[in-house]
């Protein structure tokens, strides 16, 4: 079946003499492998050179039995000039592209990921301030591919949590202090404020550009760099490669 989209790239690799092999996360397909054949030996044959973060116009040929696709035109339409010069925020990019690569299952549909993707990209070629829009980020590609934290209640017993709660790192939630585990090795319950609460439910429920908006004490900022950061390494059993950088 022959199907036409849009992607960005994610990752990309040589592949045999001629080849590269791309990670696209497309628009109507989820995230996609596709070959393009030919492209190092002939660069003209694609409209695109595959960078990284790039949206293409792509037609590829959608293999039943297989997970990598043939790839017949790629084309790209926004390459994000407004962050290619900086370092951070190529860092940033590089981290969400890796986090989401990591989060989201391969070739399942959902648009509301490909949309946060893009509102990141570009909003990232603007936005002073860019650990607030990876926490932005963090949060609701959590809620978007089912790994949102449990924060509406205590994770273990259901109980309403009001005032100052804990956050249990394994469980992926608040606790309550009957159910706050007494000797867990340090780091595993760390304490969180109603605000850094409120902020997260906050991000995960407002349109994009709506949460753009939404002020972070310095506070509410480190609470939620600890806490996100913390729980995603517990919950993806291994260190993103770029979150060091950050
Ligand atoms: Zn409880």
């Amino acid at each position: 079946m022959i199907v036409t989209t849009e992607g960005i790239v994610l990752k990309s690799f040589d592949f045999r003499e001629t080849s590269r092999i791309a990670t696209f996360l497309t628009k109507d397909f989820g995230k996609v492998k596709g070959v393009l054949k030919g492209i190092r030996k002939t660069p003209g044959k694609f409209g695109t050179s595959l960078d990284r973060f790039s949206v293409n116009d792509i037609v590829y040929y959608q293999y039943r039995n297989s997970d990598i696709h043939l790839v017949s035109q790629c084309d790209m339409k926004e390459f994000f000039n407004g962050f290619r010069q900086d370092l951070k925020r190529l860092t940033a990019a590089s981290y969400a592209s890796e986090l989401l690569d990591t989060l989201v299952m391969a070739e399942e549909e959902n648009q509301e990921v490909y949309v946060l993707m893009q509102n990141f990209l570009n909003s990232l070629q603007t936005v002073e301030d860019i650990n607030k829009l990876i926490h932005i980020f963090q949060i609701k590609i959590l809620l978007l591919s089912g790994f949102r934290p449990h924060l509406d209640s205590c994770v273990r017993c259901q109980k309403k949590i009001a005032g100052q709660a804990n956050f249990s790192l394994p469980w992926g939630g608040l606790v309550c202090a009957s159910c706050k585990p007494p000797a867990l090795g340090a780091g595993s319950v760390v304490s969180i404020t109603k605000g850094t609460v409120a902020s997260i439910m906050h991000i995960e429920e407002s349109p994009w550009q709506v949460v753009l908006r939404l002020g972070l004490s310095e506070r509410i900022k480190k609470e939620l760099k600890y806490v996100l950061n913390h729980f995603l390494v517990f919950h993806l059993e291994r260190h993103l490669r770029s979150t060091k950088y950050l």
